[in-house]
């Protein structure tokens, strides 16, 4: 009998824990935060390193922080209270109250978080993401215009049909495991290729439908071959942003981007522009201006032509980019803007076009945080596919470097890559970059803004709003108070940004 009940126990502590047996005392339900962090207990916290402040010329304190992607402005009254709290001396408070909000939004942190390991976790919670494809699709290689800084060869044509049949292979496959798909369209020209999208278009509109996708689908095209005819079937398959260029003032604009017979192509984007303004609808362009020395003088007139027709729309946004000399056979004929200059003037038109009624979105916005200064092409999810299937990750290289042709589409949608290839392109580059560690900007560039400048060049492809954050900061305040008499950002807070690359928007052109 004793030899049974010593069997059953010990059978019973190998099949059960023993600590199973002791009764759990209920003393009331209480949230996780406060029974991890205790809420009536003193917590001890320090100002988060990400923070960017600065001050108006009013008063206002202005704080930024580049992981949450919080902005907040102080009323010249709190600033000193404001700053006690988030100075470098740390404080220990209880929970709650205005330590808590400051806590909240990522000002303040715990005393021994580790915020470097906290962008270490961020980067690689996105990096090994298998819920997300971005696919940026040249539907044609060629292009109707040759734009004087243009650095494309336009050596093939329409993408073929092998290759459009390998992308709806490889979206099929992996579609089971997706969330996100993002679809860039780009070139060359991509309406130049609306055989492509036609194709192609219509199947990612009727996948993500069916299966529940976040689906984005993005368009950067010269604008010129954009009717209406096309723009409804655009907009029929989900394409609906736009990203087209408009170079200033006719003369400046048609000087810049020539059609390949040489003839002006300002007039004919402007009336497609005008046709898409007349449309109800949800889409959004981005107008984009690129500007150097010899279109500068013309575009605060230029901003005048716009205001008259776009003013007030806020699905028509500007943005300003400085010409760069990006790799074209016309390279060393550019008149490009030096580095501070093209600041300058990127300000000076930002704020220029906010006066007049316009809407901009060029540069920095506070709710910018972790990773949202990333390129895509450091993502191992975007792939840049070319009309013949070659597999490439940055737009400005395209299949021009041998190291951005990562790999090959196969027609049955595998994609065939090199291991060190796509290595070099999605390391995270900042664990090898001490100056990166200590950088403010980290969470948001993590030390990839450009890995092309890196690998090319050897040297950290710092953003230039790493320089400019506190004028960015000023300007954006100083335009929410043109919009709102009443600013009290103190007590009102910027949304958050997702965990996102800069988004499937190719840059160059
Ligand atoms: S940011 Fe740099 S790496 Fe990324 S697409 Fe542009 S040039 Fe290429
Ligand atoms: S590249 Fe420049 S801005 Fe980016 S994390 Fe490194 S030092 Fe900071």
């Amino acid at each position: 009998m004793r030899r049974e009940v010593l069997m059953h126990a010990a059978e019973d502590i190998l099949s059960k824990s023993p600590l199973d047996r002791i009764p759990i005392k209920v003393e009331g339900v209480s949230s996780p935060v406060a029974t991890r962090a205790g809420a009536s207990q003193p917590q001890h916290w320090k100002p988060s390193r990400f923070n960017v402040q600065t001050t108006t010329t009013e008063g206002w304190l202005l704080l930024w922080n580049s992981y949450a992607g919080s902005m907040n402005a102080f009323r010249p009254a709190q600033r000193e209270a404001i700053l006690g709290l988030i100075s470098q001396r740390g404080v220990t408070t209880p929970s709650g109250g205005v330590t808590g909000y400051l806590a909240d939004r990522g000002y303040l942190v715990p005393r021994d978080a580790d915020e470097l390991r906290r962008v270490q976790y961020e980067f690689g919670q996105e990096n090994h993401r298998t819920d997300k494809l971005e696919l940026i699709l040249l539907a044609s290689e060629d292009c109707n215009f040759r734009c004087s800084y243009c650095y494309e060869d336009f050596r093939h044509g329409t993408m073929r049909p092998e290759v459009r049949g390998g992308i709806k292979r490889l979206v099929e496959s992996r579609v089971g495991a997706l969330r996100s798909l993002k679809v860039g369209w780009f070139g060359g020209e991509p309406l130049y290729g609306m055989d492509a999208i036609e194709d192609l278009a219509p199947f990612f509109a009727e996948v993500a439908k069916r299966e529940g996708l976040e689906f984005v689908s993005h368009m950067t095209t010269n604008g010129y071959l954009l009717t209406s005819d096309v723009a409804d079937h655009l907009l029929s398959w989900g394409i609906a942003d736009f990203q087209i260029t408009l170079d200033g003032l006719p003369k400046d604009h048609d000087r810049h981007r020539t059609a390949r017979d040489g003839t002006g192509t300002f007039q004919q984007i402007f009336d497609n522009l005008l046709r898409m303004r007349e449309r109800s609808g949800d889409f959004t362009v981005v107008i984009r201006v690129n500007f150097d020395q010899t279109n500068t003088p013309g575009l605060q007139q230029f901003l005048g032509l716009l205001q008259e027709r776009f003013r007030d729309d806020p699905r028509f946004n500007l943005s300003f980019h400085a010409v760069g000399k990006w790799g074209g056979a016309n390279d060393a004929n550019l008149a490009v803007c030096g580095v501070d200059e093209a600041e300058a003037i990127r300000i000076k038109m930002k704020s220029a076009a906010r006066s007049l009624g316009l809407h901009v979105i060029s540069g920095w916005q506070p709710a910018e945080g972790v990773g949202s200064q990333v390129c895509y092409a450091a993502r191992p999810y975007n792939f840049i596919v070319g009309a013949t299937g070659d597999l490439m990750k940055c737009t400005i290289d395209l299949d021009k470097k041998d190291h951005n042709v990562v790999g090959k589409l196969l027609p049955d949608g595998t994609l065939q890559l090199d291991k060190d290839k796509m290595a070099l392109w999605t390391e995270p580059a900042f664990e090898r970059d001490t100056g990166c560690q200590s950088c403010h900007m980290l969470p948001a560039c993590q030390g990839i803004h450009c890995p092309k400048i890196r690998i090319d060049q050897g040297r950290r492809p710092c953003p230039s709003v790493r320089r400019t954050a506190k004028l960015e900061m000023v300007d954006y305040f100083n335009a929410k108070q043109v919009a709102r008499a009443d600013v009290s950002l103190g007590e009102q807070h910027e949304t958050r940004a997702p965990m996102a690359a800069k988004g499937t928007t190719p840059t160059g052109r």
